[in-house]
């Protein structure tokens, strides 16, 4: 990669991650000049932490698009993006509680799966019985129905970030690692680029794609951003021997936990509540990145209610992140009120499912000024200001006894 920092880029986009990757390949795909600006090395924000799940469930139709524009990209990626593959299309299932608001959720559950099927995505809604007929191995005496994504699964994240990466380098961005933005500069209503250690690059365009980090970078120009930190833990367990069964990917809302493979004999858990559920914002700078001693224990009991056989797991390691929480859980991406200045961040714990689509959103709404196959209008930082913006992005939004900290 080309270490120099240019004094004048066309383009300046903050942030390594998989958003500011995806954003920089689809620019330099259309032959603009654009660096990325990484403070770490590439993937070293949430997009090295994540879970990497790929779910395409979603109440709302402009998330579920954006989720299933990028599965055709993670699918497909050796010949799109190249390099190996980095999708694990292992199927993937999202439960349903049984209990008092099992009738409603059920209903929606299905417009929803409805909605997503003419998206294009390949998702049924089944019954308890039938996710026992896929999985003999799990408990669904608990369950009222569930969606089941055959074709989904999870990414590799890190590979995928470093890949996408490269291939914004090869499509000629520059991506300059262990250099943080300083500042964003602007003169009157206008951003005029970035202040760097090594000094000033004069941009046209900025995009912020900083995760957390983007609320001081940006307050600091006296743009308000309602993004928090939120730290986010999960667990890596080893499986019992006795079971070795390939398991779905679950967003288990009834057992409260996430989880998927994680190479041969072990998999990633993750268990809703306890921060999530606090809502605590933390400093992204000074946070703690190792889990709670308690952590393994609630883990291995949220996936053992779900899959029995792990209830001899072992823990072998886990980390926590941060997921950059907006006041409506839905991410932030098109103009800031700055001419030039351009935001894709605040993805509230599900960004990384998004983020190949969400570099397509943002090159069109920048070169373009139009997006042809998404309204991006609800993406838009200026919602916060309309009357109403807290109402649902759909009628057919669940009610959970659990809070993954992000929506559905
Ligand atoms: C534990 C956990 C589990 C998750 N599970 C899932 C999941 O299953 N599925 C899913 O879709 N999403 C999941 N997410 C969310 C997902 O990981 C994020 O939404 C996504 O990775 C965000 O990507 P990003 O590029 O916007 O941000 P990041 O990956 O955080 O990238 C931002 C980058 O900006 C850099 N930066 C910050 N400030 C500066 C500066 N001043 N100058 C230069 N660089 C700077 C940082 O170093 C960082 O690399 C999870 C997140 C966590 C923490």
């Amino acid at each position: 990669m080309e270490p120099l920092i240019p004094p004048i880029t066309d383009i300046a986009v903050v942030g390594g991650g998989i958003v500011g990757a995806s954003i920089a390949w689809h620019l330099a795909a259309r032959n603009i000049a654009v660096t990325v600006f990484e403070r770490g090395t590439i993937a070293s924000g949430a997009s090295g932490r994540t879970g990497a799940l790929l779910r395409q469930h979603y109440s709302n139709r402009p998330e579920a698009t954006l989720a299933h524009e990028s599965l055709k990209v993670f699918r497909d990626w050796p010949e799109i993006v190249g390099g190996a593959p980095v999708h694990h299309p292992t199927g993937l299932v999202l439960t349903l509680a049984a209990g008092p608001h099992a009738d409603a959720n059920v209903a929606r559950l299905r417009r929803n799966v409805a909605m997503q099927n003419g998206v294009g995505i390949a998702s049924e809604a089944i019954t308890p019985d039938r996710l026992r007929d896929l999985q003999p191995f799990v408990r669904v005496d608990d369950l009222a129905a569930a969606a089941y994504e055959p074709t989904s699964g999870y990414a590799d994240a890190v590979a995928a970030t470093r890949g996408m990466a490269r291939a914004a380098a090869r499509a000629g961005a520059r991506i300059v690692e262990g250099c943080p933005v300083l500042a964003l500069t602007a003169q009157g209503d206008r951003v005029t680029g970035v202040v760097t250690p090594s000094g000033p690059v004069r941009a046209g365009v900025v995009v912020c794609a900083a995760g957390p980090w983007s609320t001081a970078l940006l307050g600091a120009i006296g743009v308000s951003l309602p993004v928090a930190a939120l730290r986010v833990q999960i667990a890596i367990l080893h499986r019992p021997l006795a079971f070795d069964a390939p398991h779905f990917v679950y967003l288990d809302t009834a057992a409260g936990m996430f989880c998927r493979p994680y190479g041969p004999g072990c998999s990633l858990v993750g268990v809703s509540g306890g921060d999530q559920h606090d809502h605590v914002p933390v400093d992204p700078d000074r946070y703690e990145q190792r889990v709670d001693a308690e952590y393994p224990g609630r883990a291995i009991s949220a996936i053992a209610r779900r899959i029995p056989g792990m209830t001899g797991a072992a823990f072998l390691n886990g980390r926590a992140g941060l997921y950059d929480m907006t006041p409506d859980a839905h991410p932030i991406i098109g103009p800031g009120p700055l001419d030039g200045l351009y935001l894709a961040c605040g993805f509230s714990g599900a960004g990384f499912k998004k983020g190949p689509a969400v570099g397509r959103l943002m090159a069109d709404t920048i070169v373009d000024n139009r997006c042809d196959w998404l309204d991006p209008a609800p993406f838009r930082l200026d919602r916060f200001q309309a009357d109403g913006w807290q109402r649902p992005w759909s009628e057919n939004e669940y009610v959970f006894e659990t809070d993954f900290g992000h929506g559905f």
